[in-house]
């Protein structure tokens, strides 16, 4: 677990970019992490996680929240729209709304309970056929429909094509962000959080760093 390595280098990172230390949020990705190394994060008072499933993250955060006060849970993989009621009952902030129909129960949802988590706009900054996100000319209509809906748009967020230089991605990101008027960019994994803190990142979502490399498949 290097969690206060990792703190230090993004602190570190903040300062190079001419920006107050300590204001990035740090999201550590616990996906596929065994538990141990979950809960020894926890017990060291870090209390932002992502996940990717929803499934996932509930057959296990419900129990380590009700043991640690404060936690703030984000969803950062694709979010079907049957799942999207437990998804916004478990997750604060969810970062991959990425198309119209999603965005609508989304809205339906929120009008329901009287609540809704901050959402982040997924942007496929690579246009990959295989990535989850609205390609970059679609952003702008897309953050209006959500808005639109009444939805709580905080930001944008991307992942990189692996082969890229991510820094293109990330410049992209922020200046579809910038022209909507939107504070949030949430880029930058465990290779290139620096990078993205550089150019703008609101938050950071790293996994293998803070955690060690994830047992079995990618999630
Ligand atoms: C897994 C994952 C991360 C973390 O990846 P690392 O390389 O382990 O830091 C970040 N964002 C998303 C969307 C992910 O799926």
């Amino acid at each position: 677990m290097s969690l206060a390595g990792i703190r230090a280098r993004l602190e570190a990172a903040e300062t190079a970019a001419g920006r107050p230390p300590g204001k990035v949020r740090l999201i550590a990705v616990s996906k596929l992490q065994p538990p141990e190394r979950v809960t020894a994060v926890l017990e060291a008072g870090h209390r932002i996680f992502g996940e990717n499933r929803v499934q996932e993250a509930a057959g296990k955060w419900p129990g380590w929240m009700a043991r640690h006060e404060g936690v703030e849970l984000h969803l950062l993989g694709p979010l079907q729209t049957n799942k999207a009621r437990q998804a916004m009952e478990l997750f604060d902030v969810i970062h991959s709304v990425d198309r119209p129909k999603l965005a609508a129960t989304l809205a339906r949802l929120a009008d329901e309970t009287g609540a809704c988590p901050d959402l982040f706009v997924q942007v496929n900054t690579g246009e990959e056929p295989q990535k989850a996100g609205v390609l970059p000319a679609e952003a702008d209509g897309f953050v209006a429909e959500c808005r639109g809906l009444g939805l709580p748009v905080a930001g944008l967020m991307c992942i990189p094509p692996a082969e890229e230089e991510p820094a293109l991605h990330f410049a992209l990101l922020a200046k579809i962000a910038e022209r909507n008027g939107l504070e949030g960019l949430s880029m930058g994994m465990s290779g290139d959080f620096e990078t993205a803190v550089a150019l703008g990142a609101t938050h950071v979502r790293v996994g293998s760093a803070i955690f060690g490399d994830r047992p079995g498949p990618e999630g």
